[in-house]
């Protein structure tokens, strides 16, 4: 198959297995956690006390700088403000709400401007108020993001590729209600003007690409590409790569080529917080993998337990080896389960058995199929060694900071070597040396 970006791999995607249900479950959380960091940045400061009644969208934190606000998902009081394990593996400042299951909503204000007269200061300052962040994963403030591409690209990319295995909130989003991810584009083209605006999917969603096609002769100068399936196409450089041959180069950003690329479910968020005036209060989860007995997609309000969206799909199988957030590939494990959903959190994998695990006993082969695999030309071998032997000067010169953490080499190493483990050690110790 045509490849479109440097390395990569075919894993076993599984993904029908959370598509069999085809409608998306609500669920209803006695209480939920709202961590006052959800974003890149600096954290927020409680606007709210203990025993205060709030209501739903009602901002209950904020802060100065690189933040945007929180808000509570539901309605009722608070019964708490204290730290809360959080999916990080830290324990977050977090806001507890007990729900009363009324709903009751602060007014939303839509705002139905034509898009030719809708003033970029109103869409950036709308997207901040909502609290919205890369819903990908990345989990940047999207108004800091957009602000930094004004006058600096010309591709605007809308990410659906969601390339990781098990993982299909994004494809969820498309065959459900695309028009707000397409309304979404359209506002961000109307703040960034850029020549090109893609919407990038890959070829194994074929009913989301068919809606596409179905509704894109509405929304002209939006261009649909469907992209051949390959492991971490969903990653932005090499998205960008893949869509228009430009490589950002280590340590630059993709508006150093001239592209921002968004992640679908932040277009539908930026639409929602532009037209409707609604912050981001909840999102599309896939809770799936061989050990929960019914996997599926959830709209989830943000600070949904794990536990009871765990409980919601049916349950853990007896033989649960582990619970990740995110994928398999570039998820982190939780010990935790009272852990809530948070705006970045796009799955629940519930897993048997580890199929990637580091072997007993390790060794390096020296086969060189990671350097062949890495999709930012890394020479993985080479890395792992220097983080054993702790060569901080090494590994700045092999770009360890460059790892995107894709999984890539350790899913193909046959000497099945703790390899993004270890990078992760790696890039501490050389960002722990350039603080000092
Ligand atoms: S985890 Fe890092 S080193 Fe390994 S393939 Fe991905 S980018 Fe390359
Ligand atoms: S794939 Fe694994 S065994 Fe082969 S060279 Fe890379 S680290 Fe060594």
């Amino acid at each position: 198959m045509k490849r479109l970006f440097f390395g990569g791999i075919h894993p076993k995607y599984n993904k029908e297995m959370s598509t069999t249900v085809t409608t998306l479950h609500t669920i209803e959380p006695r209480t939920v956690v709202i961590p006052l960091l959800q974003h890149i940045g600096a954290p927020c400061q409680s606007l709210v006390q203990v025993g205060k009644k709030v209501r739903l969208g009602e901002k209950i934190g904020d802060g100065e700088g690189l933040c945007v606000p929180v808000h509570a998902s539901v309605s009722g009081t608070v019964v708490a403000i204290e730290p809360r394990p959080h999916v990080s593996g830290r324990e977050v400042m977090s806001v507890v709400i007990e729900n009363d299951g009324k709903d009751t909503a602060v007014p939303f204000t839509p705002n139905d401007t034509p898009l030719e007269n809708l003033d970029t200061d109103t869409v950036l300052h709308r997207i901040r108020e909502a609290g919205i962040v890369g819903m990908g994963g990345a989990a940047f403030p999207g108004n800091v993001k957009a602000l930094s591409a004004m006058g600096n690209v010309d591709t605007l990319i809308a990410n659906a590729c969601e390339c990781e295995p098990y993982i299909t909130a994004d494809d969820s989003l498309l065959r459900t209600t695309p028009e707000p991810v397409l309304q979404g584009m359209q506002i961000l083209t109307r703040v960034l003007h850029p020549k090109r605006v893609v919407l990038a999917v890959e070829d194994n969603k074929a009913e989301a690409i068919e809606k596409l096609r179905g509704l894109l002769p509405g929304y002209p100068g939006i261009e649909l590409a469907v992209l051949p399936t390959r492991y971490p196409q969903g990653a932005e450089k090499q998205l960008i790569q893949a869509l228009t041959g430009r490589e950002v180069e280590p340590g630059k950003l993709p508006v150093s080529v001239n592209c921002a690329v968004f992640n679908v479910s932040t277009f539908a968020a930026i639409y929602r917080a532009v037209r409707l005036g609604q912050p981001l209060t909840q999102r599309i989860v896939t809770v799936s993998g061989e050990a929960i007995a019914e996997p599926q997609n959830f709209i989830v309000r943000i600070g949904t337990p794990f536990e009871d969206l765990i409980k919601r799909a049916g349950g853990l199988h007896d033989r649960t080896e582990r619970v990740i957030s995110g994928g398999p590939m570039m998820g982190f494990a939780q010990k935790d389960l009272s852990v809530p959903v948070v705006k970045a959190t796009n799955s629940i994998l519930c897993l048997l058995r580890d199929e990637n695990g580091a072997a007993e006993n390790p060794v390096c082969l020296r086969c060189g199929k990671c350097v062949v695999v890495c999709p930012m030309r890394l020479q993985p071998l080479y890395m792992y060694r220097f983080v054993k032997a702790g060569r901080v000067d090494e590994l700045q010169r092999l770009n360890v900071l460059d790892c995107i953490e894709c999984g890539s080499c350790a899913f193909t190493c046959p000497g099945k070597l703790p390899l993004v483990e270890k990078f992760r050690e790696g890039k501490k110790l050389v960002r722990e040396a350039q603080t000092k």
